[in-house]
């Protein structure tokens, strides 16, 4: 066997795709819904029959998070929150599940109803509880984030596929597949929401599964779901994505360095009580990322300041170079007041969450500097 080729190299190539109909070296966006039959009714191509099967853009994009997951398939969503509902609709009614404390809002907000619906019992356990939990509650279904947002809670892969027969379901948003390659720590399925580093310009909304095993009951059964029930994500989206992952390990690494300097800035400075980032040494999770990530910590990082609801809002209006918007992993650095936008799930009021984007290092610091200094 060949040595796999380095991740940079898959992705600078997007694992191979040409355009073999021109020549370019660039694959063509293909928008088509419906492709033709021959005269004697036999498709041109038999894997394209109709765009909700799937798309030569869809598969291009998916061949390059395959290839860079390590798995054995891949399926493309129009949101990361369709990926993780197509995991959970595979669940028969009365199953159980053990979900992470401290997770994407959005995602605790669905599968709390989804359960309620569905009869299914949901079992929500600190990822400082989830492996001893798993052992004890028989689960069919865990599902972790790691590290977890806006807590960026670090969660051992290993050690939860270790304590659990039911699948386990790694949302890795924050670490991309550069850091971590959840599916070879043990993970059935690794979800990531596309919208944040994958495609990292903050222009396309996508979600992605992969798995270790295509051939298991759950993966047909969310093939078929997202066939079936069509939550297909676009052409031209995939065709974006494609594009943005050839420069996802560059960014991946220069996001990581800006934000482990970043972090490193901020805890030093005596307007900022912590800094939770899995790359400082205090961490708590620190131990469990320097196993589990290869390359850097990530660009998510939350910040809490010495002071009231007021005192932060005055620090996070300052910022210039951070924009004020939500969510995490483009090319722009981010700021946002988490608990100004869920009030009631126990962020703190003094908490920033910060997303670290490719910019100078310098300019980051020295935003950060002017919005801490109390005398401007
Ligand atoms: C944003 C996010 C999601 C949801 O993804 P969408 O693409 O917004 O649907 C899920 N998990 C994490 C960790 C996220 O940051």
């Amino acid at each position: 066997m060949k040595k796999p080729l380095d991740p940079a190299t898959l992705a600078a190539h997007a694992a191979g795709a040409l355009d073999h109909a021109s020549g370019g070296v660039v694959p063509a966006l293909q928008p088509s819904t419906t492709f033709t039959r021959d005269e004697n009714y036999d498709l041109h191509r038999p894997d394209n029959i109709y765009a909700r099967d799937n798309a030569d853009n869809l598969r291009q994009a998916e061949a390059v998070i395959r290839a860079l997951e390590n798995a054995t398939d891949t399926l493309l969503f129009p949101s990361g929150m369709a990926a993780i509902a197509a995991v959970f609709r595979t669940l028969p009614n009365r199953a159980r599940v053990v979900v992470q404390t401290g997770i994407y809002w959005g995602t605790t907000q669905w599968v709390r109803d989804f359960c309620a619906r569905r009869e299914v019992t949901l079992i929500e356990a600190d990822a400082a509880e989830l492996a001893g939990c798993c052992a004890t509650e028989n689960p069919d279904l865990v599902f972790v984030e790691t590290p977890s947002n806006p807590w960026l809670q670090t969660v051992d892969i290993r050690q939860v596929a270790d304590a659990s027969d039911g699948v386990l379901v790694v949302d890795c948003t924050a670490a991309t597949p550069i850091l971590t390659r959840a599916l070879d720590h043990g993970a059935d399925i690794v979800m990531h929401s596309a919208t944040k580093a994958m495609n990292g310009h903050s222009d396309v909304l996508a979600g992605v599964l992969s798995t270790r095993n295509a051939d298991s009951s759950i993966w047909g059964a969310i093939q078929l779901d997202r066939k079936t029930a069509g939550a297909m994500l676009g052409p031209f989206e995939a065709w974006l994505l494609t594009r943005a992952m050839r420069t996802l390990p560059l960014r991946v690494e220069r996001m990581s360095q800006n934000a482990q300097r970043l972090a490193e800035y901020l805890l030093a400075h005596d307007r900022i009580t912590d800094v939770l980032y899995p790359g400082l040494p205090h961490h708590p999770g620190h131990a469990v990322a320097q196993k589990q990530m290869h390359g850097g910590f990530g660009s998510l990082m939350s910040v809490l300041v010495d002071g009231r609801r007021e005192d932060t809002l005055a620090v996070v209006g300052k910022l210039q170079l951070f924009l004020r918007a939500t969510s995490l992993g483009g090319v722009e650095s981010l700021v946002e007041h988490r608990h100004t936008i869920e009030p009631d799930t126990g962020i703190p009021e003094n908490l920033i969450r910060v997303s670290v984007g490719i910019e100078g290092i310098e300019d980051l610091i020295a935003d950060w500097a002017q919005a801490l200094d109390v005398s401007g």
